[in-house]
């Protein structure tokens, strides 16, 4: 059970929601700062963590507990 429902950091979707892309139970894009709803969203979020100089480059582990 997660703790608190996540939602896009890019766009604020809710988890759940339609247009919410994952596979089953398990999300499809993340960051290290929260789950993103398509492709997108990540890529706007990487290319302003790029912008940032926050980009990790290493994958961030899944922020979800499945
Ligand atoms: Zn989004």
């Amino acid at each position: 059970m997660l703790a608190k429902t996540p939602s896009c950091v890019e766009c604020g979707l809710p988890w759940g929601a339609p247009a919410f892309r994952h596979e089953d139970e398990a999300p499809l894009y993340w960051s290290d700062t929260g789950l993103l709803c398509s492709v997108s969203c990540a890529t706007q979020h990487f290319d302003r963590r790029r912008e940032e100089g926050t980009f990790a480059p290493i994958p961030a582990d899944c922020p979800i507990d499945l």
